[in-house]
């Protein structure tokens, strides 16, 4: 593919995107994020989930998922009760509860982040499932969840080594905005334009943080940013909270933060 058409986001670009409150804000001007998470086996999935989007400047979470008590006792102000929603956040740490997840979701007209095992979840009905869509649906897998969507004709390692190619490959076939997590996180569109996030980092490589990110995103999503904003932004801010989660973590000049240029440039190498 040409080089041309991807796009690797700057400070100044997020700086712009980036909703800020203002003096006529209320809580659903900034938007109300849906989540979805969590199960008696993975509680934590939910926990950051709600994290990721309260730190990304949603108005109000929502949590619909079970079990709600440690999610109401670390974070008091979720709401868990049904109502007005912005943006779901379907999947992470969902399990047995994900089908019905997955549909309750899928029927609302906000958009819609799908992770995890809401991923897993999709890949068993087919793209076919978000066919009656009429608002946007954003897609947030790794490389094994990406082969499993793609139905098994490649393998992980084969998505990781060509991540353009089947981020691309994906929006296509679902008709959705796909982030492709990973060293080098991509987030396609259905059209093939592209944008590859120069903020990624190693540290990142932690249970959970994908978590945080699906949270994050749905934020950005629930605030009214188009998918092909939100999941870029929300890449970035996740790659630099990583690099300073980090920093705090080691001594000053450990050179953590400086690889990330002034810029936010990165070398984009085409695939
Ligand atoms: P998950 O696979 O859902 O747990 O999400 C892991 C998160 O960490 C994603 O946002 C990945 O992009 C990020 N991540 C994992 N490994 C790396 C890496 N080596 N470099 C940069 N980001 C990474
Ligand atoms: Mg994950």
């Amino acid at each position: 593919p040409p080089t041309a058409a991807v796009q690797a986001p700057q400070h100044a670009d997020l700086a712009a995107l980036l909703p800020r409150p203002d003096r006529e804000s209320d809580k659903y001007r900034r938007g109300v994020v849906g989540v979805l998470a969590g199960s008696e086996r993975y509680p934590g999935a939910a926990l950051l989930a709600v994290a990721g989007a309260l730190h990304g400047g949603a108005g109000a979470v929502r949590y619909l998922g079970r079990p709600a008590e440690e999610v109401v006792r670390r974070h008091p102000e979720v709401l868990l009760t049904s109502g007005r929603v912005q943006s779901w956040v379907v999947g992470p740490g969902s399990g047995e509860d994900t089908p019905d997840a997955l549909e309750i979701a899928l029927a609302a007209e906000v958009p819609v982040l799908v992770d995890a095992d809401g991923l897993t979840e999709l890949a068993r009905r087919g793209p076919g499932a978000l066919a009656g869509r009429t608002a946007p649906t954003l897609l947030t897998p790794h490389a094994g969840e990406a082969a499993r969507l793609l139905g098994g004709e490649v393998t992980a390692d084969q998505v990781a080594a060509a991540r353009l190619r089947y981020a691309r490959e994906l929006a296509a076939r679902y008709g959705a905005v796909v982030l492709l997590k990973g060293s080098s996180t991509v987030v396609a569109r259905p059209d093939g334009a592209v944008r590859v996030n120069p903020t990624g980092t190693g540290w990142l490589a932690t249970a959970g943080s994908g978590d945080v990110l699906a949270g994050l995103a749905g934020a950005l999503l629930a605030a009214g940013l188009p998918p092909f904003d939100a999941a870029p932004a929300a890449a970035y801010l996740h790659g630099l909270a990583g690099r300073l989660a980090a920093a705090g973590n080691r001594a000053p000049g450990s050179g953590v933060i400086g690889t990330v240029s002034d810029r936010g440039e990165a070398p984009i190498t085409a695939q």
